[in-house]
């Protein structure tokens, strides 16, 4: 067959495939996609702080079609009846560690458990955040590299349930730094994953950054001071220098991806601020040039001002080692104290809990220690609602509820706004267009 020949044949052929592959598809889809309307008794808008009443929301294919009191409902739509309750957008929650197995594991326990087994153990945390009312979450690192990009994976897929979940992949540390996996004899190997995300230099962080980026990371957590929770490490350090940390930032804006840097000490603050970094996770110790600077560029804190109440209540129960609590002691209200600094400047806030610590049922048991340190209530859902979505950099989907955004929806009894404990116990849940709890 001469060359011409054969290339009109495949030709016919691939032709002949796609009309097939097509009338298919059309047997499978609906002529149009199902349509809900929900009634909103009020409606919570954190984009303008203001409550709004009898309005309705119009949801076609998983997204928000229309929002008002004057929304024309299709005959065939599915009429869900919110209209004694409080509905608000989603909640997002801007730290959490979802893939990092079971939540009542001991310390050092992962050591005994295989990548698997943590990625399975790690499938309920995904379903109790999304119950208790988050329906987003920016998930900040696990010692197990990637398993959190398998989960990502598996809830977008359907095959598990869960929020929409943005992931890091890795922890971006110093050797025995606050991402390692500490407190091992130096001859004891690791296997890759539980050092993946470790770098000593500027080129290093690059080359860290850029394997990230390949493996599909949707943005870069990297740690600018010591831990708590590590062996060996000290909260007032510094780790990585100010060159590696704008390396950081500066490598994961090629990729289009942003960075959040986990610090405690004044110091690390400070770094990661100058470098550019889109939050700072914890500022537990943050001083005035720190609230000054975050206000200046424009930078999220993310304080996870209610994690201290689990973390003790752990140490009561013997389960977390000396080391840990001793590196804990004193800087719960020194950050609290911190964190009404920086509401009061005006600093940008966003709501993260570093879920993980806490069962990841109690996520929202934050927001009444945000109002008790200087938040109003409103705030505190803009924290973790509009303001959360500008973090992430998804306005265009998350925060509110808005045409074209996704129909990630929660409500509750009664009003938030005058007793924000209530967003404790979220009673309707909506992703996707989906309903997960009624
Ligand atoms: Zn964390």
């Amino acid at each position: 067959m001469t060359t011409p020949q054969r290339s009109q044949r495949i030709a016919t052929a691939v032709r002949a495939y796609l009309m097939l592959t097509a009338a298919c598809l059309a047997l499978l889809i609906p002529a149009a996609a199902q349509v809900t309307a929900i009634r909103a008794g009020k409606l919570i808008d954190p984009d303008s702080g203001t409550v709004l009443t009898g309005q309705t929301i119009l949801i076609r294919a998983g997204k928000i079609e229309a929002v008002g009191n004057n929304v024309t409902v299709p005959s065939d739509a599915k009429i869900i009846d919110l209209s004694k309750m409080t509905v608000l957008p989603g909640l997002i929650d801007c730290h959490t560690h979802l893939a990092i197995g079971a939540y009542d594991a001991k310390d050092l326990e992962f050591f005994t458990k295989t990548a698997a087994q943590m990625a399975l153990e790690s499938v309920p945390n995904a379903r109790a955040m999304l119950e208790s009312g988050f329906t987003t979450v920016r998930d900040v690192g696990t010692y197990r590299a990637l398993g959190d990009i398998a989960l990502r994976d598996a809830i977008n897929r359907g095959d598990i349930i869960g929020p929409h979940m943005l992931v890091a992949g890795a922890y971006v540390t110093i050797t025995g730094g606050a991402g390692s996996a500490t407190g091992l004899a130096p001859d004891i190997t690791l296997p890759w994953d539980m050092h993946y995300g470790e770098a000593n230099s500027p080129w290093e962080v690059r080359q860290v950054v850029r394997k990230l980026a390949h493996d599909g990371v949707d943005h870069i957590k990297i740690l600018s001071s010591g831990a708590v929770l590590a062996h060996r490490s000290n909260p007032k350090s510094q780790e990585f220098t100010p060159e590696e940390l704008q390396a950081a930032v500066d490598e994961a804006s090629h990729f289009g991806l942003r960075v959040e840097s986990h610090a405690h000490s004044a110091e690390g603050i400070k770094n990661a601020i100058r470098a550019g970094v889109a939050s700072v996770e914890h500022a537990t110790m943050i001083d005035d040039e720190g609230i000054a600077l975050a206000k200046q560029h424009g930078t999220y804190l993310d304080m996870d001002i209610y994690d201290d109440v689990c973390f003790q209540e752990q140490g009561r129960l013997g389960m977390l080692p000396k080391d840990m609590l001793e590196h804990e002691a004193g800087l719960a209200q020194i950050q609290r104290d911190n964190f009404r600094k920086a509401v009061a400047a005006g600093v940008k806030m966003s709501f993260g809990t570093d879920a993980s610590v806490c069962p990841f049922r109690d996520g929202a048991k934050q927001f009444a220690y945000m109002v008790k340190y200087g938040m109003t209530a409103m705030h505190a859902i803009q924290a973790a609602t509009s303001n959360a979505a500008d973090l992430l950099g998804h306005s265009d989907e998350f925060g509110s509820i808005k045409p074209g955004k996704y129909a990630d929806i929660i409500a509750v009894t009664g009003d938030p706004l005058t007793d924000i404990r209530l967003l404790e116990n979220v009673q309707f849940v909506m992703k996707d267009g989906k309903v997960y709890k009624q």
